[in-house]
């Protein structure tokens, strides 16, 4: 009898515990659903480590750095679907050639110039200070309506990619990478012309451009000519700029004169140098801006993805 007695208490104890478990775990209590139960090893670059996040929420947490948040919900929704849909396509080639030596063993990193973005959500509501509360409820529904959704080509989850600001068209993959992917080639982008990164220039000294091109260039030779011969994609971008007789690539060019994108008029005027820029990132797969402008003009989410990733559809996982 005291043994039963002994069990009935030990059973009512842990039970009262385990909402205290999940509290201390999570932070918060959450509901465990499918998404929500599965975790995801993130090499945080900030802290030089690999933190195992709960996926649902580290979503969450990319949505809330990669778009505003006063964005439209459809483009919200796009764009946590292309952020899953890149988590897990990198999960699956990982599996089959191991992580990337920079990313500690981790299925993805912090660092937006090789995966995605990523703020923590505490850091977040800080930054949005009293829309806090507002904010985090629309990115949450955008990921959680979305849950489990994923963009596939032919069956395979995509490396959906995604940038600011294209130039009215959008890269294919081939001219900024080399790597020929038939979902993510050249379509055409309304909108972005709105967006307030469309436009940027920047103008250096000539000598300063001489400078720069001899650090990172092998062979440059200006009596050869400053800024020569230039091929361009179908979309605009650079994709060779010969300078000092040299031909560079243009995803080289934007890197070493620090260019909002390829997609470069480049002026030289007597002893300067200036870069009149169109578009932000690399220019491949959807355009967030664009997204938003899609979304303000009555298109769904999965509508936008299939505007900006070729011949897709939008699955849930299995
Ligand atoms: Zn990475």
């Amino acid at each position: 009898m005291k043994k039963i007695l002994f069990w009935a208490v030990a059973v009512m104890v842990i039970t009262a515990l385990m909402p205290l478990a999940m509290l201390l775990k999570y932070g918060k209590y959450q509901k465990p659903l499918p998404e929500d139960e599965e975790t995801v090893s993130v090499y945080v670059k900030e802290e030089d480590k690999v933190i195992e996040m709960n996926k649902t929420q580290y979503l969450k947490e990319v949505v809330s750095a990669e778009m505003p948040a006063s964005f439209e919900m459809e483009a919200l929704k796009a764009q946590a679907v292309a952020a899953r849909s890149y988590l897990v396509s990198r999960q699956n080639a990982y599996k089959i050639s191991g992580t990337p030596e920079n990313h500690k063993g981790a299925d993805i990193c912090t660092d937006p110039t090789h995966c995605k973005a990523w703020i923590s959500e505490e850091k977040r509501r800080e930054s949005w200070g009293n829309d806090a509360d507002k904010n985090w409820d629309k990115i949450s529904r955008a990921v959680e309506e979305t849950k489990g959704e994923v963009i596939t080509y032919n069956g395979e989850v995509i490396s959906a990619v995604f940038h600011s600001t294209s130039s009215g068209r959008t890269e294919s993959s081939k001219d900024v990478w080399g790597g020929d992917r038939p979902y993510l080639v050249s379509v055409e982008s309304y909108g972005d012309t709105l967006s307030p990164k469309y436009k940027s220039e920047k103008e250096i000294s000539l000598k300063e451009f001489e400078k720069i091109a001899k650090e990172n260039i092998e062979g440059v030779d200006f009596s050869k000519g400053i800024v020569g011969d230039i091929a361009r994609s179908e979309a605009g971008g650079i994709l060779t700029v010969e300078i000092g007789g040299v031909a560079v690539k243009g995803t080289v060019f934007r890197k070493i004169y620090d260019l909002r994108s390829t997609n470069v008029e480049i002026t030289v005027d007597k002893d300067r140098v200036r870069f009149d820029v169109t578009g932000f990132g690399h220019g491949v797969g959807m355009s967030q801006y664009g997204a938003n402008y899609l979304a303000s003009q009555g298109k769904d989410y999965k509508e936008i993805l299939k505007t900006y990733y070729t011949g897709v559809e939008i699955e849930k996982e299995e």
